[in-house]
């Protein structure tokens, strides 16, 4: 089994990559953002729960993405493979999923990171908000994701670099170029 993260802040274009990703290993793809936002869509009882959080920028909590995540890989465990998008984003999350993947015998096998420059992911984060009319990508919003991010998600740059799972590649160009370059990376660790 292979379990990738697609790691690296808000716009920086992991969710595109991580379907293309999915489609061509046959792996499945596990978005938080968008199971979050359709419990919203929805209404369930956790998607009352966590839709002003996320309207405003913040981070759902540790034990609601941890349970999120635990039905997920219940329900999928005989993949091929995993591409984790959006998740983990705290510390926390790191470890837990740590625990969770060791009880099934598996482990994190990449961290692989897209590296954008931040200017360039406010435009694109502003740009999405025309086009798809996210109610989280309000100009202020943005900067409280971004700001998350920094505070909470960046920290685990260091976790997976201890691990030597850690690789960043580059962000920025075609689509179809980056994710050459995202597969030529992975090919070398299959
Ligand atoms: P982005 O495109 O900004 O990276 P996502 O679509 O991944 O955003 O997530 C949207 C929102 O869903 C986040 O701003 C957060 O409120 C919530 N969310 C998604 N994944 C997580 C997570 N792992 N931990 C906490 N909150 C999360």
């Amino acid at each position: 089994m292979f379990n990738l993260i697609l790691f690296g802040p808000p716009g920086t274009g992991k969710g595109t990559q991580a379907v293309k990703i999915a489609e061509k290993y046959g792996w499945v793809h596990v978005s938080t953002g968008d199971i979050l936002r359709s419990e919203v869509s929805q209404g369930t009882p956790l998607g009352l729960k966590v839709k002003a959080v996320m309207e405003a920028g913040q981070l759902v909590s540790d034990e609601l993405l941890i349970e999120i995540m635990e039905s997920v890989f219940g329900k999928n465990m005989g993949a091929k493979g995993f591409v984790l998008d959006g998740f983990p984003r705290t510390l926390k999350q790191a470890e837990e999923l740590d625990d969770m993947l060791k009880k099934f015998g598996e482990k994190i096998s990449s961290v692989l990171s897209l590296k954008v420059d931040e200017e360039e992911l406010v435009k694109r984060l502003l740009k999405r908000a025309q086009d798809q009319g996210r109610k989280d990508d309000t100009e202020e919003v943005i900067k409280n994701r971004l700001l998350q991010y920094h505070q909470h998600t960046k920290p685990l740059i260091d976790y997976y670099e201890k691990k030597k799972l850690f690789q960043e590649v580059i962000g920025v160009g075609g689509i179809e170029d980056i994710f050459n370059t995202l597969c030529s990376v992975i090919n070398d660790k299959l």
